[in-house]
């Protein structure tokens, strides 16, 4: 047995070990890092988005980017501004679930609050990523993935209109091996019913208020699926939005009458809050069944999966609570063996921090790409220029999301009025 007094000696040298360990090796250095400002620009591009930077007392910056509901995020953030200024920004978790459960009785369920928050989200995973000197797919987890496969979203075609086959060839030179079309008609010639025409002011789109298609309408979709998966390689996977417009019995049509073209899925047949309505439809065809760019956090997901809704989720990583918000619900999902195929329309860097989690978790499926119309700002956008080989994304290695925005090109979009990163410069 050893001499007490020289154990004790030894416990101090390894509390001394310990000590010098944690003042003096990589792993305990770890950056002390201070939030001193938090700032937006607003963009409209695919949509309208709002950037976010975080800033640190050590030059240190991270950006993110929310879309979708994001219109009243900027003042949702200068409230969050508030109580983040002095605080530790690797601690993101922290400062997110805190936020979230600070706006309970605010809305932090979903929409605009959780949107905001979501690009606040994205800001401090790519500032952490540079803080560590490491990429944001390293912090959640690792890599399973070097590449993304993207699925390009395109325009609806139009029956008849020799342009229609211009815009697939497009798709097809871009070397995409999947595609999405849009079936929905807001003014159907098809529709017996007579409901008063509604014309917003641009840039508000018609809506749908009445859910139901008539056979005819059915048929014209059907005709749009058929001229499409004809002009492609049986082998090229295409999926199909009905932009979350139909009732279940529409639904549950076009989903069976499309079950020769094996679709890549079947997008938003029902508006997203109706989970028992998507189980009917799931249950009665064999074209997969997927939603989810309308829904929020893991508590939005969570029936969901319970009653096993669809085959495939959707979660709009820019907008349902961020990075580790979005691999969470896909650990979620992948309990349920559910596919996830994320929704995307925001900027390359935007994408590429979705990508980030596309490459950590296990059950991907593909990204989707909306930028089709927009080709040569998304070229210039960030300053590396076109992200986008064939079809894919490399993960970057680099630090935080790893892209750089490209101020000139991106304020060609700057929404007119709006300061750019609170510079008091807007134009
Ligand atoms: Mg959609």
């Amino acid at each position: 047995m050893s001499n007490p007094d020289e154990a004790l000696a030894g416990g101090r040298n390894l509390r001394n070990l310990s000590a010098a360990v944690q003042n003096s090796t990589t792993v305990y250095q770890r950056p002390k890092l201070k939030i001193t400002d938090v700032r937006t620009a607003e963009i409209k591009a695919h949509g309208y988005q709002v950037h976010v930077r975080v800033y640190t007392d050590q030059g240190v910056f991270g950006h993110g980017e929310a879309t979708d509901a994001a219109h009243g995020a900027v003042p949702l953030i200068n409230v969050f501004k508030q109580f983040l200024i002095g605080q530790d920004p690797l601690n993101v978790d922290f400062l997110f679930e805190n936020l979230r459960a600070f706006g309970v009785f605010a809305g932090a369920q979903g929409g605009q609050y959780v949107t905001a928050l979501t690009g606040l989200e994205i800001a401090l995973w790519d500032l952490a990523g540079k803080a560590l000197g490491l990429p944001i797919y390293q912090l959640l987890g690792g890599k399973m993935r070097d590449r993304i496969r993207l699925y390009c979203d395109t325009a609806t075609p139009t029956l008849g209109d020799p342009a229609a086959r211009e815009g697939l060839q497009k798709v097809k030179d871009l070397g995409f091996t999947a595609l999405k079309i849009d079936v929905d008609e807001q003014h159907s010639p098809w529709s017996w019913d007579t409901l008063r025409p509604l014309d917003w002011a641009p840039p508000l789109s018609p809506v749908k208020v009445n859910l139901s298609a008539s056979n005819a309408e059915i048929d014209r979709m059907i005709k749009k699926v058929a001229l499409v998966r004809e002009a492609f390689d049986p082998r090229i996977d295409l999926a199909v939005d009905m932009h979350a417009q139909y009732d279940v019995s529409a639904a549950k049509r076009l989903a069976a009458e499309v079950e020769p073209f094996k679709l890549f899925f079947l997008e938003e047949p029902l508006p997203a809050e109706n989970v028992q309505g998507l189980r009917d439809i799931r249950e009665s065809t064999k074209t997969p069944i997927a939603t989810g760019e309308n829904l929020y956090l893991r508590h939005g997901f969570r029936e969901i999966f319970e009653k096993h809704a669809v085959d495939i989720i959707q979660p709009d990583i820019q907008k349902c609570g961020g990075l580790l918000e979005a691999r969470k619900i896909s650990d979620m999902a992948h309990i349920y063996y559910v596919s996830v195929s994320p929704h995307c329309v925001v900027s390359p860097l935007g994408t590429m921090a979705s990508c980030h989690v596309c490459a950590a978790i296990p059950n991907f499926l593909a990204l989707e790409w909306h930028w089709l119309r927009n080709l040569q700002l998304w070229r210039n956008f960030v300053k590396e220029g076109d992200i986008i080989d064939k079809g894919y994304v490399a993960v970057t290695d680099r630090p935080g999301i790893g892209v750089e925005m490209n101020e000139e090109a991106a304020r060609s979009a700057q929404v007119p009025g709006t300061p750019w990163f609170n510079s008091g410069d807007g134009k």
